[in-house]
């Protein structure tokens, strides 16, 4: 099937120090596989090395903008993008934005990766409770859209990461809020295709909560969330055809943190006789 694909909005390279590659393997590999483009999109670096351990250091921050530069040397700046992925915790509030705003970036992708001291990537939830890490999940989600300091929030429904699926009752009750903020700030959501390769198996956001950011006017991007180039753009497909079915025909793509529209394409019809 021949559907043109839309940007990878969401990769890292290895400066993350978990990942794999340079902005220039990822921009080929994207190529290779008909799309359009992508977004580099490392973890931020912090202040006192902050979680350093999964992020790049300030002191790195320019080697960052050289391997970007370079990869928009060989392939075109509008084809290789500059982004971060951001995290919000409390405390980001007296750096964050004037960092953010001092920066060239086209994109910057807003991320929650700890609740209540778990850090949602690492390990299962440590409590039975899901209520409470949901509610506090997405308390933080309303807290990040408010801000206003980011375009696009990242794997909104990430806490299902390790099975535990969001109930859909909860769309309306715990996440209200959080969607009601992020419609209000005219933020984007990703369709981030990484739960693809997690235990959940399923993309974040899952259709039933895609469908109700869909009845707010949400827009959205997609993002493989790649930490090696063989992943960019994979598992796009299947987003297309979700974000098709739940009404979705256009896509956002930023350039200097505002945004167009484009078309979302439909996917190829069956061959006649089948
Ligand atoms: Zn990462
Ligand atoms: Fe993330
Ligand atoms: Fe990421
Ligand atoms: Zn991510």
């Amino acid at each position: 099937m021949d559907t043109p694909l839309p940007f990878d909005s969401h990769t890292h390279t290895w400066l993350c120090k978990h990942a794999h590659g340079t902005p220039a393997d990822y921009a080929r590999m994207a190529r290779a596989r008909g799309l359009p483009g992508i977004y580099v999109t490392d973890h931020v670096p912090t202040p006192n090395a902050f979680q350093g351990e999964v992020r790049m250091t300030n002191e790195q921050f320019t080697q960052y903008l050289d391997m970007v530069a370079a990869a928009q040397a060989e392939f075109g700046a509008a084809y290789c993008r500059l982004g971060i992925e951001a995290d919000y915790y409390p405390g980001c509030e007296d750096w964050l934005p004037d960092w953010l705003a001092a920066q060239p970036f086209d994109l910057v992708l807003g991320s929650i990766h700890y609740v209540t001291g778990w850090n949602v990537m690492g390990q299962p939830p440590p409590t039975e409770d899901t209520a409470a890490l949901w509610r506090d999940y997405f308390a933080q989600v309303a807290t990040l859209a408010r801000t206003g300091w980011y375009d696009v929030v990242a794997h909104l429904d990430v806490p299902k990461r390790w099975r535990a699926a969001l109930p859909a009752d909860w769309i309306t009750t715990l996440a209200g809020p959080a969607l009601e903020a992020l419609a209000a700030n005219d933020m984007a959501v990703e369709l981030n295709t990484s739960g693809f390769r997690h235990p959940i198996n399923e993309i974040y956001p899952a259709a039933d909560l895609l469908a109700a950011l869909r009845a707010r006017g949400i827009g959205i991007v997609f993002g493989s969330d790649a930490h090696h180039p063989e992943q960019v753009g994979t598992g796009f497909q299947r987003a297309l055809a979700l974000a098709r079915a739940v009404g979705y025909r256009e896509y956002r793509v930023y350039r200097q943190r505002t945004y167009t529209l484009e078309p979302l394409a439909r996917p190829a019809p069956p061959p006649p006789g089948i």
